[in-house]
């Protein structure tokens, strides 16, 4: 009997390696265990949804069955997996165990908690998933408080997913503030002055800045439908809903578990092998020799990723290299494109000119760029320039 490979998770990831293998092999048998419905969808259009008056169902890419039958998969959704014992090449699910000739864990992320007091603290929503999107546009729809486009939405967070859903609610009509510990929205990625035209540009679209604080309590006094959001400066906001998007932890519990090195997210080599012969591991959930150590969660390397382990599996091992994987901020009023430079290289953001920043290192050399407004169409001339 010819074991099959099996890939858990239907992200991004799980899909991606699937489709690759199968175009280099047909014949190995493919397995997809996963604990959701398993319907192929692009992930980064949950923060672009809005705008667009696409609803949950307009979401999904391919329905879980033929995108099974296309990739001639068996697909084993609403189900996950326990446990692995690599020893015996087995996981553990709640119908049974399954036996595997390579394992492949597309496990992603979850979302970072933090504490947060008051009696609607549970109330908080973040949007890692369809399914969780699915709740969202639910509470969106029919949260009690104001009516209509006038509902209130108060977002932790001013990073990447934040400030994307920040301009696609304002530009879908909704009243919209943000809340970050920072100073400016994006802190971590941009310079000072394209952080701060990000922030003029989304005020200009009625978001309301709450910078240098943070949520404190979020309570539903009785009586009212509205929650009341507090703030660490002692600022209250009333809100039909609150939304955290304070960032995401690869989701390492089940390889953990399983005895396999696990550190920021699950440690792979530089041919996406964890430290258990025939278990690898890509995606959100997986902390890449290949990028030096470090966590990628983002569509580029997911891609490059899936290539380079289906080459693998297929029988020729592959090493990979990540190319440069520019970021393209979904903010309409102010589009924005970023080479973060890789951390820990030495060097200065500088403005040569209006919509451009290179982070330019000892040796007058660049390492990194972001670009914003129409200065994003320059993307590859300033990719050719980055010495990586
Ligand atoms: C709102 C939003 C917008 C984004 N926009 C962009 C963008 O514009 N550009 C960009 O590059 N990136 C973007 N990203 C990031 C990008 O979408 C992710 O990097 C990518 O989708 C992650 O895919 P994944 O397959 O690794 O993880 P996931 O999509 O999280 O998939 C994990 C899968 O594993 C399953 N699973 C987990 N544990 C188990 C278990 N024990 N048993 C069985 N199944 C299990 C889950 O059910 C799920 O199917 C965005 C992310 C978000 C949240």
């Amino acid at each position: 009997m010819t074991l099959p490979v099996i890939i858990v998770g239907a992200g991004l990831a799980g899909w991606s390696t699937a489709r690759e293998l199968r175009k280099l092999d047909s014949a190995t048998p493919l397995l997809l265990i996963t604990a959701d419905r398993g319907d192929f969808y692009a992930k980064p259009s949950l923060s672009n949804a809005f705008a667009q008056g696409r609803t949950p169902e307009q979401l999904v890419g391919t329905p879980a069955g033929p995108m099974a039958q296309t990739h001639h998969v068996t697909l084993v959704a609403h189900t996950r997996v326990l446990a692995i014992d690599p020893a015996r090449g087995v996981v553990t699910t709640p119908g049974g165990e399954f036996t595997y000739r390579d394992l492949v864990l597309a496990t992603g992320a979850q979302p970072i908690r933090v504490p947060i007091a008051g009696n609607a603290a549970d109330q908080v929503l973040s949007v890692n998933s369809l399914q969780d999107f699915e709740i969202f546009h639910t509470h969106l729809m029919n949260a009690s408080g104001a009516q209509g486009h006038d509902k209130r939405i108060v977002i932790m967070g001013a990073g990447l997913i934040g400030c994307e859903f920040a301009n696609d609610l304002a530009g879908a009509g909704y009243q919209v503030s943000v809340v970050d510990p920072a100073a400016r929205p994006l802190a971590a990625l941009l310079p000072a002055p394209a952080g701060e035209a990000l922030r003029d540009a989304l005020h200009n679209l009625g978001i309301a800045w709450h910078f240098n604080a943070t949520v404190a309590a979020v309570d539903r006094p009785t009586g009212t439908g509205a929650l009341q959001v507090s703030l660490s400066n002692g600022v209250q906001i009333d809100a039909d809903i609150v939304l955290s998007a304070i960032g995401l932890r690869a989701d390492t519990a089940l390889a953990q578990a399983a005895g396999l090195a696990c550190e920021r997210g699950i440690v792979v080599d530089t041919a996406l092998q964890t430290s258990a012969a025939h278990i690898y591991a890509l995606g959100d959930g997986a902390q890449y020799a290949s990028a030096g150590g470090r966590t990628l969660p983002f569509v580029m390397p997911i891609m490059n990723a899936a290539r380079a382990l289906a080459a693998t599996l297929a029988g020729q091992r592959t090493e990979l290299a990540f190319p440069l994987m520019p970021v393209t901020v979904k903010t309409p009023a102010l589009p924005i494109v970023i080479a973060a430079p890789t951390p820990g290289l030495h060097g200065e953001w500088t403005g040569p000119e209006p919509g451009l920043w290179q982070f330019i290192g000892t040796r007058n050399q660049s390492l990194g760029f972001v670009l914003t407004g129409p200065h994003t169409a320059r993307r590859s001339e300033q990719s050719r320039l980055v010495q990586v």
